[in-house]
C-alpha cells in the first residue's frame, strides 16, 4: 500500500469465457496461478493476464484499472465483475471522475499515468510498476490516492454498513 505493487503481464491466457464464465466467482485458478509463477520468475509480485484477444483481463483475485488524463478505465469483458470494481465506479461518480469499462491493452497499461487494482481483500491498491518499468512517475498517483482514501472512508458511511453488535464475552 505504501509503494505500490510490481506486476508483470503474462502470456498465460485467462481461460476463455465459453470455457469458464469469469463473471461467476470460481475456483478454476490454474491460469491465474500459472501466471503468478510466471510473474515471480520475472521478478514481479503479481500478474496481469490477457484474454484470448490479447487485451488485459485481470489478476489472481483482483480487477485492474488504468488512469490516463484523468479518466479511469477497467477491462470490460472476460473478468469477474467484482463488488470492489463496482465500488470504484460508484466512488468515481461521487467524485466526478470519468470511469468506463473498455478494452485495455498492454500498451495502455504501460503508458498509463496511474494504475491500481481492486479486491475485497484490500480495497483499492496501487500498481506502480509493470514488467519492471514505472507506471507514470512510478509513485502512487493522485487519483489512486483519492480512491483509496474514499474507499476506506466509505466504511464509516452509515448508509453503506450494518453495525453488528456482539454480546460481551
Ligand atoms: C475475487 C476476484 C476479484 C475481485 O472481486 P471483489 O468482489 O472485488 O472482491 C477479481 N477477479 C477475480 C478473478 C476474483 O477471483
Amino acid at each position: 500500500m505504501q509503494r505500490g505493487l510490481h506486476a508483470a503481464i503474462s502470456d498465460v491466457v485467462r481461460i476463455p469465457p465459453p470455457s469458464v464464465d469469469p463473471t461467476i466467482k470460481n475456483y478454476h485458478w490454474l491460469d491465474l496461478i500459472t501466471g503468478l509463477y510466471d510473474a515471480y520468475n520475472k521478478g514481479a509480485e503479481t500478474v496481469i493476464l490477457k484474454d484470448a484477444n490479447g487485451t488485459l483481463a485481470e489478476g489472481p483475485g483482483f480487477n485492474l484499472f488504468t488512469v490516463k488524463n484523468g479518466c479511469v478505465t477497467t477491462p470490460e469483458h472476460g473478468v469477474l465483475l467484482g463488488i470492489t470494481r463496482q465500488t470504484v465506479f460508484d466512488l468515481c461518480a461521487l467524485h466526478q471522475i470519468p470511469c468506463t469499462a473498455a478494452a485495455v491493452s498492454s500498451e495502455a497499461l504501460r503508458t498509463a499515468d496511474e494504475a491500481f487494482i481492486s479486491s475485497t481483500a484490500g480495497g483499492v491498491m496501487p500498481l506502480t510498476r509493470i514488467n519492471g518499468d514505472p507506471i507514470g512517475t512510478g509513485n502512487i498517483g493522485p487519483i489512486t490516492q483519492l480512491l483509496t482514501e474514499a474507499y476506506w472512508n466509505s466504511h464509516a458511511d452509515a448508509s453503506l454498513r450494518s453495525v453488528v453488535s456482539y454480546p460481551d464475552p
